[in-house]
């Protein structure tokens, strides 16, 4: 049972929580396939090939292993790989990669997302903690937000417990008083708990909670079942 009073400040989820993620980044590939296409063209037709793109990233990932939690370096170097592979020049990963960085912030919110962000920010200090690149400056959404954490920035992700810990830090909170929000069971849920926060699960699919070991302590269809119960 989640117990409000024990709130002092909320740690927040993006990609899937806020707004859907894939949409976001098929529409972010789409713009960087139709930059790639009048400057390397043969990558373009290399990517075409789902099981070249797939082999491309798996081999991007294997040599930056060391930065899995950066998604924006493995998407640039797999650009770069890319762009080797087809013969093109690899000096446009960079360029290529913030076509792709940019469209990835053009976000199409969930409907409860901004009137949530209003009612919980006017309550309680909110932390945005991602395993994404989302920049919630470039998304437009600062404004909500005391402060900021991703896996990223921090050199770890989600679900180490450290990571709760730091964005709760942020805003000078401890574990057992931050509520975490998130909609990725393990991540989000598994990650948050094992921190030591009340986790509210965000399951807008309807899925069944796959873990024995720790239970949400409330589970909502949308962020406005949230709100309605904390403000
Ligand atoms: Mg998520």
């Amino acid at each position: 049972m989640l117990n409000p009073s024990r709130i002092k400040a909320i740690t927040l989820d993006l990609d899937d929580t806020l707004w859907p993620i894939w949409p976001t980044i098929a529409r972010a590939e789409t713009a960087l396939t139709n930059w790639l296409a009048d400057r390397a063209p043969a990558t373009v037709g290399l990517l075409a090939q789902p099981e070249v793109k797939r082999q491309i990233r798996a081999d991007t990932e294997a040599q930056f292993a060391h930065l899995a939690h950066d998604l924006g370096v493995i998407r640039r170097e797999a650009i770069r790989l890319a762009l080797q592979r087809a013969g093109d020049d690899p000096a446009l990963a960079e360029p290529a990669f913030e076509v792709f960085f940019d469209a990835r912030h053009q976000v199409d919110l969930f409907a409860d997302a901004l009137p949530a962000l209003e009612a919980l920010s006017a309550r309680y200090p909110l932390v945005a903690l991602t395993n994404g690149n989302a920049d919630i400056g470039r998304v437009g959404l600062a404004r909500y937000f005391k402060g900021a954490l991703s896996a990223r920035d921090f050199g770890v992700g989600k679900p180490d417990p450290r990571i709760f810990h730091a964005a709760a830090a942020l805003v000078g909170t401890a574990a057992e008083d931050t509520l975490h929000v998130g909609d990725d069971a393990h991540l989000d849920g598994v990650g948050g708990l094992g921190a030591g926060m009340q986790f509210v699960w965000v399951n807008r699919a309807g899925h069944d909670w796959a873990h024995a070991s720790c239970q949400p302590h409330l589970t909502v269809a949308d962020l406005q079942t949230l709100v309605d119960r904390l403000v």
